[in-house]
Formats: structure tokens, sequence, C-alpha cells
């Protein structure tokens, strides 16, 4: 029989019982014991609700209080000595590691002041996870036995599950050297880490796993060679008499450019993701030893469609005509972690477009179903293989995802369209003109601070208990207290301060066709942070303009430039549940064109400075270099460019980018006037020379948005001087990092002041 099995489950709970309880917890307003309870509830619910599905393999060590990373980290003991030397208990090291801690002392114990691990993004999704950090003196050994006691918790229940741990090239390999000892590869660790690992797999097996889930989705990355070849090291180590059968995963990409390292392998079996890479079946098939077993994901662990089942199964079929069938497994494509827990709970998506969705509990019932088609013939899931094909037809030929209009005006995108009338030197002359920006110009990146006030109008607005006039006048009066100040203040290019956007994304998708949102459709992005991302479901199109009200308004009650403020195409895609029915580059597109509609208004409308803030197009980056990587950047410069360029030259283009670190030619590529980057925490002194070739306006950021602190004047002063050492002055905007709506009033002015003396103390001498 052909078994299921899924390579993870979401942790968060369907009402986001973990945040809050976590939450509660650090305001200590929950107990540890309160804190536990919960946790194993929501293992004790997910099992069930897995194994009542019918689905054979169920995974456990896939729950996590802040990140799973971070939960081998803890458990091999790889924890920095400005945490260990607290003396903390377990579960306050690791948030203390994944978020910082800063508490005074009391009478038992001393003040803890203590920033957070470094946070990166898992591959190229939106979760983060914590990086391990190596320092000098690491010593690896089994701190906890978490994998253990969650095995045996499932056991009691019953449930035979397969404990995940993330492998000893990944987990290395995503990690990093720690400040004191920069020079060290943490690849090189592996032989004393091994030890560790294999005492935890004797464990496993002493409690009765057969079988372990060990990750290493690195390998659908460009490995160096030297971690390529740590497989053989690692695997023939780690398999043996004491330990569980080891199942080897993979996924989110292509493992074929690395499948001379699972060649060979001592390993049960090997998962790849076929949903992402379908074209790789022949080679992972042929990398398989005959006793080996082949996990095929199929159900998508990365979005929110209903799979569809004729092709999947026809999909499986193809390679148990490969294989045989006692050597597949019909599997998730990675763990659910990144879909919403349950349709269940949306009751105001329309019913015919949630027919068309499948959250992580539908998602079990999909492998199962699968697997029983596979295993008894199609014959056996008529009725589902029947619903499932009129879903799926229904969504084919649905009018919201087939817009005329809308294709028609994509065909039709000239070059032209996404280049600006004239060069770079052309349009600054005549910005300058029009609009008497001075030397060292002062702007914000957009918002200003949300208040308790501007959230508490906006929830009353949604549930109807205020009119839209009521709120439309609480708008206006915000925006009159920001402009007022930014003239106060002396900022040169004002922004109204986004008092009306809920979020960057969310916003635009709610005035545009072809998006829908959930309610409590949360994703983990971060530790107790959540996101709900929208999703594309349909052709996207503007109905009308969306930003024009209140930009107009702001522009009216001042004589300094106004700055217009919109999302860009790719980050209102990459932080949607995108189509997959049609490419990425096509829903970007239609975004860029509706986008451009919006621009031309806003400039119509008086408004001729126009930011269009793209700081996810760095993370869409595909994991590997090569031609699909080369067409990403095409295609995202493209539609950027197709949004901005239908303006005068005399209109100045602004564009913003922040959490990450990217590539000079790429932002370059956009030819946007002026951009403002994210800077002031880059402590590594060669990136400020990266940009130094950008050959329009560039903003350096030069305040963290992140933390109330107020950088005196005179830091701004030195910190502009550093940069003038090696931009030319007449090129460089003053401004911070990002926006500042998550900050207090207090610090933004009191940062934004001495930001602006010190852009004058500059100007007077140039
Ligand atoms: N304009 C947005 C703001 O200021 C930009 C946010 C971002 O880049 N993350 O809030
Ligand atoms: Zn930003």
């Amino acid at each position: 029989m052909v078994q299921s099995a899924v390579l993870g489950f979401p942790r968060i709970g369907a009402q986001r019982e973990l945040k809050k309880v976590t939450e509660a917890y650090w305001s200590g307003k929950a107990t540890v014991e309160e804190l536990f309870k919960v946790g194993k509830d929501l293992r004790e619910k997910n099992w069930k609700l897995q194994k009542d599905a019918g689905v054979d393999i169920i995974p456990s060590n896939d729950f996590s209080f802040y990140d799973q990373v971070l939960d081998h980290s803890l458990l091999f003991n790889v924890i920095p000595e400005r945490y260990s030397k607290y003396n903390l208990p377990a579960i306050d090291t690791l948030f203390a590691m994944g978020r910082g801690l800063q508490r005074p002392a009391t009478e038992s114990s001393p003040a803890v002041d203590v920033t957070a691990l470094e946070m990166v993004k898992w591959f190229d999704s939106n979760y983060h996870y914590v990086r391990p950090t190596f320092s000098k003196n690491v010593e690896f050994k089994l701190n906890s036995t978490k994998p253990v006691d969650e095995f045996l918790e499932a056991k009691a229940l019953g449930i035979n599950t397969r404990p995940v741990l993330v492998g000893p090239v990944s987990y290395l390999y995503l990690g990093k050297a720690d400040k004191d000892n920069l020079e060290l590869e943490p690849i090189s660790l592996l032989e004393k880490l091994l030890p560790v690992y294999a005492e935890l797999l004797a464990k496993l097996k002493e409690a009765g796993a057969e079988t372990v889930q060990i990750d290493e989705p690195i390998l659908v990355l460009d490995l160096p060679v030297e971690v390529q070849s740590a497989y053989k090291v690692a695997y023939e180590y780690l398999v043996s008499e004491t330990a569980p059968k080891l199942f080897l995963t993979t996924y989110f990409g292509d493992v074929t450019p690395n499948i001379q390292s699972i060649k060979g392998l001592p390993v049960a079996g090997v998962h790849a993701d076929f949903v992402r890479v379908p074209e790789q079946l022949d080679e992972v098939v042929a990398a398989l030893s005959p006793s080996q077993i082949l996990s095929v994901g199929i159900v998508n662990g990365r979005n929110i469609w209903k799979t569809n089942f004729a092709k999947a199964i026809e999909f499986v079929n193809s390679a148990i005509a490969k294989v045989g069938a006692e050597r597949v497994i019909v599997a998730t494509s990675s763990s659910l972690l990144h879909t919403p827990v349950t349709l269940a709970s949306e009751k105001k998506i329309p019913a015919e477009i949630k027919d068309w969705f499948s959250f992580a509990t539908e998602k079990l019932a999909e492998v199962v179903t699968i697997a029983k088609a596979v295993t008894d013939g199609s014959e056996s899931v008529t009725a589902e293989v029947a619903a499932n094909a009129k879903s799926i037809s229904a969504r084919e030929t649905s009018s919201i995802t087939n817009d005329t209009a809308v294709r028609e005006r994509v065909a039709k995108i000239t070059e032209d369209q996404a280049r600006r009338k004239s060069p770079f030197g052309v349009r600054l002359a005549a910005q300058k003109k029009a609009l008497g920006i001075p030397l060292f110009p002062t702007t914000t990146i957009g918002s200003f601070p949300q208040t308790k006030d501007i959230r508490i109008f906006r929830n009353k607005f949604t549930k109807g208990e205020i009119t839209a006039e009521e709120y439309e006048k609480f708008i206006e009066k915000e925006i009159e207290t920001v402009v007022k100040f930014q003239e106060e203040v002396g900022l040169d290019v004002l922004v109204h301060g986004e008092p009306e956007r809920n979020d960057m994304v969310q916003y635009f998708g709610e005035k545009l066709n072809g998006f829908v949102f959930t309610t409590n459709g949360w994703v983990q992005s971060y530790g107790s942070r959540y996101v709900r991302p929208p999703i594309i479901v349909g052709d996207v199109s503007r109905p009308g303009p969306m930003t024009v009200k209140e930009s107009k308004f702001a522009q009216s009650i001042t004589k300094k430039p106004m700055k217009g403020m919109l999302t860009g195409p790719v980050t209102c895609l990459r932080w949607s549940f995108p189509r997959d029915d049609i490419s990425s580059k096509l829903q970007a597109q239609q975004l860029a064109l509706a986008l451009r509609d919006e621009v031309q208004d806003l400039e119509a409308a008086g408004v001729y400075v126009i930011q269009v803030d793209e700081p996810a197009i760095r993370e869409g980056l595909p994991l590997r270099a090569g031609a699909e990587r080369d067409d990403y950047v095409n295609w995202a410069v493209e539609s950027f460019r197709l949004a901005t360029s239908g303006v005068d030259d005399s209109t100045q283009i602004h564009s913003h980018f922040c959490y990450s670190d990217l590539d000079p030619n790429h932002i370059k590529a956009l030819d946007a006037d002026v951009v403002s980057i994210e800077f002031s925490k880059k402590d590594d002194p060669k990136y400020i020379q990266e940009f130094s070739e950008y050959p329009n306006h560039i903003g350096l950021g030069l305040f963290d948005i992140h933390s109330p602190r107020v950088p005196a004047k005179d830091e701004f002063v030195s910190r502009i001087a550093d940069i003038l050492k090696v931009y030319p002055q007449e090129n460089l905007w003053v401004n911070p990092d990002c926006g500042l709506k998550t900050r207090g009033w207090t610090e933004t002015r009191a940062s934004l002041q001495n930001m602006v003396d010190a852009a004058k103390e500059f100007r007077a001498k140039y």
C-alpha cells in the first residue's frame, strides 16, 4: 500500500493559540506551566487531526515555541556565552536568543540585557529562522531531549510519529560564525557535531522511533564542494544499528545539481519537491538504489490552492511505473508550516472562490486521497476526484481568472512603456526646475507613527461603527498633523504619513480586482509574528484610484513637494499567495499596469514626487544562479519600470528597499530617480562602497526605525561625513532606514529634527 506522509504541520493553532500564550508569557501574564500546557495541547490536536484524516506518516518535533532551527541550537548547546552566562531556564534562553531580553535585576536574579541572534529568511519563503551562531568555544552536547519527549508524547496517544530533525549539513551550513571568530567555516565543525546527532538518534530509537525525517533543504542551493562532499561523511556516520532509519528530505527546489551528494547515501529514502520541479523525477529516481524509497512531494506546502487530483495521481503513477508501488510515498511538498491552518473558519470568502482553496487541514485529506487513488485505483476515490475536477475546472473557466480586458492590455505592453522619456540627466534638470529641492534633501520613507487612535478609528470604520465621512475626516486630520509636523522640523520632501493603511500590500489588494482576504489565514513569519497574506485569485485590475484622494489632499495643504506612496508590483506579489495557474511574470505585469495608472493619476492630480516601494524584490530571487534567476531579474525590473515610466521627465520617481542585502546592479536597472535603502545597521564598511557607483540619487538610511533610540545631531553629522567620503554630495539624500509606523511620536520628532539639523549643516558648507 502506498503511504501518505506530512512533512510538518503549522504549530500556531487555528485561533493563534500559540501567539496568545507566548506573548502572555513574555509579559508575565501567563506562567511557564500555562505556556507548556498550550504547547502540549496544540501538539496533541495536530497529531489527532492528522491521524483522523488518515495520514500514515505523521511528523513530531515539528512543533516549536519560536523556531525549529533555534530549537536545534538549544538541543546541541549552540548557545553563545552572552546568553548562557545568565543561566536562565531553557525556555527563556530560547526566547532570549530569538528576540533578545532586557530586564532589570530582581532580588533573586541579576539584570539581563542581551540582543537577539540574527534572523534570516527560510529559503525563498516568508518564514524567518534564527541563525545558528557558532562561537570559538562551541561545545556540542545533547542539551535536551525535546525530539524524544515529543515522540513519546505522541506514542502515549497511540500515534507512532516520524520525528523531524534538521540534518547536520544543513544545520551547519545555515549558520554562521560568531563575531569572536569570523574566519570559522561552520561546516568544518561537522565531525564534532556528528556524535551528538548519533546520541540523539540512539535515544529516538530506544524510544521506539522507526524512521526519522532528516531535512537537508540546502540540497536545493548552489553548494560549495566541501559542503557537497560532507553528505557522505555525515550519513555514513549516522546510519547505524543504533539509529532509526533516516529519510532524507529536500524541498523548495531542484536537487539534481547536487544529486551526486545524495547518490549512494545509506538512507532509507529520499523526498523531493515535485510541485516545484516535476522535471527532476527521472534524475532523482536514477540516483536511488533498488531498496530506497521515493517520497513524492506533490501536495503544495507553500500555497493555498486545491491540488489537481487528476494531475497529481498521474504524476505519482508515473513514479510508481519507474520504481514500483512498494517504494513510493505520497507526501506534502514541504512542511505545511507555510499555509494557514484551516479553511473552516473562513466565513467571508465567496463560496465560489473558497471552493478553489485548500489550507493545511484540507491538504491532509489530499495526500490521503492521492495515496488511496494510486493504491486502489482512481475508482476507489471517484467521488473525491470528480468533486475536485469540478472545482479545478470552475476555477479555470471563471471570469475572475480570465479577464479578457486585462489579458489584452498585457499582450499590448511595449518596451517603450517601460522606459522613461529621457535619460536620468535630462530628467534631473527638469525635476530641479519643477521641484526646487535643495542640496542634501531630507525626506522620510512614508509612514508616520500608527498611533492607538488610528487603529481604533480604522477598526470602528471596518466594523461599520462610524461612517465613511467620519473616517475620512479623521484621516484628513491625521494627514494635517503629519504635514504640519514635517514643515516645522524643516523636511524638504513631505509624505502624508499613510494613516489610512493597515498594511502596505493588503491596502492595495483591497482596492484592486483579483484579490481576496482571509479572516483567520495566519501564517507564522517569525516567533510570535504571523502574517495574513492576501490571495491573488484572478486577473488584477484597478477599478479606480487607490491613493489619489489622500495624496492630493496632503499636497493641497503644503507648498513643499508631497511624495505619493505606492507598493510596487513585485512586493504586492511576493507578500501575497500568488496564483499557480499563470506565471509570476504575468501577475507582476497585471499589477504593474494597475500601478501605472495610479502613478499617472497621481501626477495628473499634482503629485510630482512618487515613491514605489519594492522591499521584497530581493527575496524573490530564485535560490540558484542561472536562467531562472536571470529571468526573474528581468521581469521584476521590467514590471517596476512599467509601473513607473508613464510620467513626465519632471516627475520624480523614488523607490525604497529594506530587509536584505541588495545587488546594486538590480537596483540600478530600475532607473528610479532616487532610491532609499536600509543602511544604518550595516556594520560592514564594504557595504558603503557597494552603491558608490550608483548613477542616480540615493539616500542611505541614517537611523534604525526599529529602535526608539534617538541619535544625536552629531551622530548624523558623522554618518553623513562618512558617506561623503565615498559618494558625491550632489547625489545624496538624507532619510531614515524605513517607515516610522512602529515608532512613537516622541522619538520620531527628536530623531527627525536632529537629522534635518545635520543636513542643514552640510547644506551651509557646500
Ligand atoms: N512606505 C512604507 C512605510 O513607510 C515602506 C515600508 C517598507 O519598506 N517595509 O511604511
Ligand atoms: Zn522599508
